[in-house]
């Protein structure tokens, strides 16, 4: 084993560890959570040895560099989420690339994705990522505006929501973030009986946050820097 792949193979074993104390301590199992390894930014080579350490579920934020690594790992049977802010002119890429769009933040997105997806031909699973905190800068729907856009996406043809998806403001106070992951819980929770439809997964947590996120109930954690390391 190369130096990179045992550091990710002993950091994923630190991870599932976690995972599974945060998940007793919310009365739940560690199986029910899907670790989501993001890898954006590390090459090609280092989610070959996260795959190979047992992880199937990959998140890139951008479907220009994903489209440049994803030739060497064709062979993985991975699923690939896309994570980060999608320009609607990419949407037929991602459509193409991804196996998940975590990201969907308008309707105008989610009708061209439904529209490439219609093309492939393919039905795209997605998540709706809604905007928890008062920062400008962060993508995601307005918690006001995710009720119309749920029941849009519902009804595209092509599009299967499955739940939804946060970042909620950075804190190294874990009290401050908590109530976020709760907001995102109670929000799902009205939004699926609302429209009557189950919205099973609920992707919330990253490296420095995400026990909170499971004692909070993500069914979905996304971890990058605690398995590959700093970001360059
Ligand atoms: C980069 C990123 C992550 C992973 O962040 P880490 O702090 O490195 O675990 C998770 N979710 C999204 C949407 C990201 O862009």
């Amino acid at each position: 084993m190369t130096t990179r792949a045992s550091t990710i193979a002993a950091n994923l074993q630190r991870v599932r560890e976690r995972i599974a104390r945060a998940a007793a301590r919310a009365g739940g199992r560690a199986e029910e959570i899907t670790l989501v390894a993001v890898s954006k930014t590390f090459p090609a080579e280092a989610v070959r040895a996260a795959y190979e350490a047992g992880l199937r579920h990959f998140g890139e934020n951008r479907v220009q560099e994903f489209e440049a690594k994803q030739a060497a790992l064709a062979d993985l049977a991975a699923t690939w989420h896309f994570i980060g802010r999608l320009q609607s002119n990419k949407a037929r890429r991602a459509a193409h690339l991804f196996g998940r769009v975590d990201s969907v933040d308008s309707l105008s997105l989610a009708q061209k994705l439904d529209a490439a997806a219609a093309a492939e031909p393919k039905r795209l699973p997605v998540l709706i990522e809604v905007h928890l905190g008062a920062e400008e800068t962060k993508g995601g729907t307005a918690e006001a505006d995710l009720p119309a856009l749920a029941k849009g996406v519902v009804a595209l043809p092509h599009l299967e929501l499955l739940g939804l998806m946060a970042i909620p403001p950075y804190s190294d106070d874990l009290a401050r973030v908590r109530p976020y992951f709760r907001k995102l819980r109670e929000l799902r929770d009205t939004l699926s009986s609302r429209l009557e439809w189950p919205l099973p997964v609920l992707s919330m947590g990253m490296s420095h946050d995400f026990e909170v996120a499971i004692e909070e109930g993500a069914t979905e954690i996304r971890i990058g820097t605690a398995l590959f390391g700093e970001r360059p």
